[in-house]
């Protein structure tokens, strides 16, 4: 999971969803309105916003892994009606995703969500990878030792599939991409006080960006993740390139 930028929705659409929130709110059956709805040209316009703020591959929001298809209500149409046709209640998953959730929506004490929002909130905030597994998981809290509880629900298996074979071994293979190209720019620079050229330079920014999946350029050039070889490494030596990635990686 990565963070997400939530952008403005174009002001037909937005007009159209204020339209179709009223019939609900007026006692229209929600599911009804959101499914001629959802056949409409104006929800399309919607659907492409948000595979615009997921990327160019339009990757689902929760698992990273499978194309986005559906447009799912992070608060779940059936019980939050009043949140159905709410822009900021929209995210781009796939059917997979979309499905486990459900009308699962497990909320905290004081009635704040217990999933993560990745157009909200910063998934690594609260969530750990493991590079051995390519597994996600909760993030533990070093004074309390508890698991954080938004990683908790969110990588509970009955919610949302975030750590099935086909995603850990997607996570791994990306983990091992940017692990190579970060080597082979360390072993191709020389000593770290040469002269970059600026082809091998522009070679890892691209790998970086080609392996921008999952949210992985965020744990390793971000997170917790700088702390690891060869990412130590190149942090160490080449402070000036570290810091391009970071831009880029925040530039999309
Ligand atoms: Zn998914």
């Amino acid at each position: 999971m990565r963070r997400i930028e939530r952008v403005p929705l174009p002001r037909r659409s937005q007009g159209y969803l204020a339209r179709q929130q009223a019939k609900v709110d007026s006692g229209q059956d929600v599911h009804k309105v959101w499914r001629t709805a959802r056949a409409t040209s104006a929800m399309s316009g919607v659907m492409t916003t948000l595979v615009q703020m997921s990327g160019k591959r339009a990757r689902c929001m929760f698992c990273e892994d499978s194309r986005g298809t559906d447009i799912d209500h992070f608060w779940p149409k059936s019980r939050y009606k009043q949140r159905v046709f709410v822009w900021e209640n929209l995210l781009l998953a796939c059917t997979g995703c979309n499905r486990q959730k459900g009308d699962q929506f497990p909320l905290d004490s004081t009635g704040q969500p217990l999933l993560i929002d990745p157009t909200n909130d910063g998934p690594w905030e609260h969530l750990f990878y493991d590079a051995h597994t390519g597994n996600v998981t909760a993030r533990i809290d070093r004074q309390s030792g508890k698991p954080d509880a938004k990683g908790s629900a969110t990588t509970d298996p009955g919610i949302l599939p975030l750590n099935t074979d086909p995603i850990t071994e997607g996570r791994q293979r990306t983990d091992r991409n940017l692990r190579r190209a970060v080597r082979a720019f360390l072993c191709g620079v020389g000593p770290e006080s040469a002269e970059v050229r600026p082809e091998v330079k522009q070679e890892l920014l691209a790998a970086v960006r080609d392996n921008d999946g999952y949210g992985l350029t965020s744990w390793y050039f971000e997170k917790d993740g700088k702390k690891e070889s060869p990412f130590s490494d190149l942090r160490a030596g080449y402070p000036r390139i570290w810091e391009e990635i970071v831009w880029q990686i925040a530039h999309p």
